[in-house]
């Protein structure tokens, strides 16, 4: 972090704030931990960056030291006037006010130019690369991850910090896959990186957490599917986690038990396999051959 840049510590004092645990507002304090991620990200001074809840800015100054541009979404109204008058003097970062649920990824980045500082004009430019960092409030990162994921043009690489149980999740193999895991290694491959212990945090939270880096591919793993369909059946078949597929399908996709058996021998899996034992390919297969395209 740059020498300038106060700990998360002194701001939470000086501005005597009370950290919001409905916001998921656990500052990482530990500065070899925060270098850590923004390295991960492999920024160079050409990149854009998005980052998801600034907080105090502690990742912020990392990010800015490395990328071209930094433009960081915060939640928390509070923050906004702490956040622009500690990087005041850094015309290449930008905050703006919101829910990043509610704001495309791409259209932020396009919008807020380095001296437009949280303002949003109406004609935005086109698409950009750009990549997301963010430690993530653990009570949306699914929902996160989907909108980020999703989103057209959605970002190159993304460097999350997670609950390191939802780390383990997101990177899971055939045998132990779930809705998680089939929708990030559908449209990513992501790797889990060093821990985080919750020591490093303020206050601590109850787990640990981990860096996940998801480097976005330039097509869907399963390419040839419609994704709205694709995750169809994907929901139904974990409906019922437990369940064989034949009983989750059917449930799911309200159909006859039947009917799903045919499906599923058609798309070479066996009906009373689980869900998650199935591969993205397999998924694709019987995609194609509930929608009748093969
Ligand atoms: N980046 C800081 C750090 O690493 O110490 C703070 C991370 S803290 C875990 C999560 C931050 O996300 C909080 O500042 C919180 O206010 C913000 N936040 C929560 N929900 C959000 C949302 N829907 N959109 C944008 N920011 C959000």
């Amino acid at each position: 972090m740059s020498n300038r840049a106060p700990s998360p510590l002194d701001l939470v004092r000086r501005h005597d704030l009370s950290l919001k645990r409905s916001l998921g507002q656990n500052l990482l304090i530990d500065s070899t931990h925060l270098a850590r991620i923004a390295g991960a990200a492999d920024l160079e001074t050409t990149d854009t960056v998005l980052e998801i809840g600034p907080g105090l800015g502690a990742l912020t100054h990392h990010l800015a030291e490395r990328a071209g541009r930094v433009v960081a979404v915060e939640l928390d109204q509070r923050l906004m006037p702490i956040l622009r008058a500690e990087f005041a003097d850094r015309p290449h970062v930008s905050f703006v006010h919101g829910d990043i649920l509610e704001l495309s990824p791409p259209e932020v980045i396009q919008m807020v130019g380095p001296d437009q500082p949280g303002t949003i004009p109406a004609a935005a430019p086109a698409a950009e690369a750009y990549k997301v960092v963010g430690n993530l409030p653990y009570y949306i990162t699914s929902a996160v991850l989907r909108h980020v994921l999703e989103s057209l043009p959605p970002p190159t690489l993304a460097v999350l910090l997670v609950q390191h149980e939802v780390a383990q999740r997101m990177v899971a193999q055939c045998g132990a896959m779930s809705l998680l895991a089939v929708s990030v290694q559908f449209y990513a491959r992501p790797r889990a990186l060093h821990k985080i212990p919750a020591g490093a945090f303020l206050p601590r939270p109850k787990v640990d957490s981990r860096v996940v880096r998801l480097d976005v591919r330039a097509q869907p793993a399963v390419p040839d599917v419609e994704p709205a369909r694709f995750f169809q059946v994907v929901r139904a078949g974990f409906s019922q986690r437990r369940k064989q597929l034949r009983n989750s399908l059917s449930a799911g996709l309200s159909c006859t038990k039947e009917q799903a058996d045919r499906w599923l021998t058609s798309s070479g899996i066996e009906p009373r396999r689980r869900a998650e034992t199935v591969s993205l390919q397999e998924w694709g297969m019987l995609t194609r051959t509930v929608y009748g395209t093969e």
